[in-house]
């Protein structure tokens, strides 16, 4: 277990490691590293990061929080899993998988089992560093590539990946939100996704109808998963300081969508629509949208042309007020709304 004065994110040993590799951010890569002890703990222990864990890091960096997860999902060191130093993110982590049922159970059969870290990193110039600060933990694999070009299924097949993942990171602020759906729309196995992302990013996962914050992501967040907002954190946490507030947000993948939808796809498309133009009413803003525009097609292989008529008729049959406006719909009432649109071709 490593002291807290050895860890990456401690703020002398970041500026080290920058200094000593001339580094220079990258603004357009969203390139704000983490330098907080108590941060990187609270993290750890949203994530719920024990032994034997896999884990799935977006952007490394220089490898600050990397390095807490090669901790974590190290097997205990015998004698200091009763004591850790609270301190000590890795040693937090470990005595907080001590709680958590994966890792109790994995110590009382006896297994001991050591976990898995991926890492992907866009960055070229980052790749040689992290190799190097990371270089004692062999269940690390640094991964040099786009995340977002990174074909999910076919990478948790061919790194023989069987247990539901948690996803753990800092994102780069400007893909937030494609990173975060094409995470849930791949469809691969996960546990969980705790990630840092700007507060009022945050703001709109969890936001429920009747608050300004409700749009598309907390629609979309909500079908996949449970948000729950871990930590608030200033711009001073980071080097260099973002010029917005940050928060932790966990979301813990549903076994289950928490509504029945016939047609998701169909769904999906009508709230993007109904939040593209939340001025609107429902029946305008459907009508008059580019992707809903002409014939949809449905997942059942027929089609629908969306008129004012079909839209109120449809409204009218969920028990929906034909002047409703979209920002008013509960998941549950899109649900509804969509299943009778597509009753009706
Ligand atoms: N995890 C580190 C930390 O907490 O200090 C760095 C976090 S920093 C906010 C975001 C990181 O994501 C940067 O290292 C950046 O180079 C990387 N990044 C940006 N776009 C990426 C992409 N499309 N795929 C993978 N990594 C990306």
């Amino acid at each position: 277990m490593k002291k807290q004065e050895e860890y990456i994110a401690v703020p002398k040993n970041t500026i080290a490691v920058l200094q000593k590799h001339g580094f220079q951010f990258k603004k357009q890569l969203g390139q704000n590293f983490l330098i907080d002890m108590h941060v990187l703990g609270k993290i750890i222990r949203a994530a719920e990061i024990g032994p034997g864990d896999v884990c799935l890091e977006i952007g490394p960096g220089i490898g600050s929080l990397t390095q807490a997860l090669c901790e974590a999902t190290l097997p205990a060191e015998e004698g200091t899993s009763d004591q850790p130093d609270a301190e000590n993110a890795g040693g937090a982590a470990a005595h907080e998988a001590e709680k958590n049922a994966g890792g109790a159970a994995a110590h009382e059969a006896g297994e001991n089992r050591c976990g898995r870290v991926f890492a992907v990193e866009i960055d070229d110039r980052l790749i040689p560093i992290l190799q190097e600060n990371l270089g004692d933990y062999p269940h690390v694999t640094i991964l040099h590539t786009d995340f977002m070009k990174i074909d999910l299924p076919s990478f948790f097949e061919e790194n023989h990946i069987d247990k539901p993942v948690k996803v753990v990171a800092n994102l780069p602020y400007y893909i937030t939100t494609p990173i975060i759906m094409a995470l849930f729309e791949s469809g691969v196995p996960l546990a969980s996704v705790t990630v840092m992302v700007q507060e009022e990013v945050a703001r709109r996962m969890q936001a429920k109808p009747g608050n300004k914050d409700y749009g598309a992501l907390s629609l979309a967040v909500q079908y996949y998963a449970e948000p729950y907002i871990a930590a608030h954190v200033p711009p001073n946490c980071f080097m260099p300081r973002p010029g917005v507030g940050s928060a932790v947000i966990r979301l813990t993948r549903r076994s289950e969508p928490p509504v029945a939808v016939k047609d998701e796809k169909l769904m999906f498309k009508i709230i993007r629509a109904a939040f593209g133009q939340r001025r609107k009413t429902l029946v305008n803003a459907l009508s008059g949208s580019p992707e809903l525009g002409g014939n949809v097609r449905l997942a059942d292989g027929g089609s629908l042309t969306l008129s004012k008529e079909l839209i109120t008729e449809a409204l009218t049959k969920t028990g929906l007020q034909p002047q409703i406006r979209g920002e008013a719909l509960s998941l549950q009432q899109f649900a509804d709304f969509t299943n009778a649109l597509a009753s009706a071709c």
